[in-house]
C-alpha cells in the first residue's frame, strides 16, 4: 500500500527505531509511547484487520505472535506486558495496517495503558 505508514516504515522509507525483524514482521518503538515500553509488532504483509486477513495472513499472524513471545524478554518485557490489537472505528485503530501493541516496563494499572 503506497501511502501506508507502516509499509513505509517497512521499506525504510521511514525512519524507526527497530528491534527485531524477520521475514514475517517488525517490532518499532511507539512513536508516543503510552507505557515505559511501548512497541508495535507489524506483520509485513499489508492488511488492514482481522475481518481483512485470509487463511495464510493467520498463519503467518500465529508465527508472530508466537514470536514475540520468544523475543519479550530481550525487549525488556521479561515481568509480562499487555498485548493489544485495536481493530476499526470503534477499536480507535488509527493506523490501517494490523498491528500488535506491546505494553510493558511497568505495572499497567490504569485501563487506559491499553491504548
Ligand atoms: P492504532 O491506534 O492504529 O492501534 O495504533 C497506531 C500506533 O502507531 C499509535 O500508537 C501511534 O503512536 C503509532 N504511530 C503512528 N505513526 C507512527 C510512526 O510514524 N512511527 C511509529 N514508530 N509509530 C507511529
Ligand atoms: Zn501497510
Amino acid at each position: 500500500m503506497e501511502d501506508c505508514i507502516f509499509c513505509k516504515i517497512i521499506k525504510g522509507d521511514i525512519p524507526s527505531t527497530k528491534y527485531y525483524e524477520d521475514d514475517l514482521m517488525i517490532v518499532i518503538a511507539d512513536i508516543a509511547p503510552k507505557a515505559k515500553k511501548h512497541y508495535l509488532a507489524i506483520p509485513k504483509k499489508h492488511y488492514k484487520s482481522f475481518t481483512d486477513m485470509t487463511d495464510s495472513d493467520a498463519i503467518e499472524l500465529g508465527k508472530c505472535i508466537k514470536k514475540v513471545g520468544e523475543i519479550a524478554p530481550s525487549l525488556g518485557l521479561e515481568n509480562g506486558f499487555r498485548f493489544v490489537i485495536n481493530q476499526g472505528d470503534d477499536g480507535m485503530q488509527t493506523v490501517p495496517h494490523l498491528h500488535m501493541h506491546l505494553l510493558g516496563g511497568q505495572k499497567l494499572d490504569e485501563p487506559n495503558y491499553c491504548k
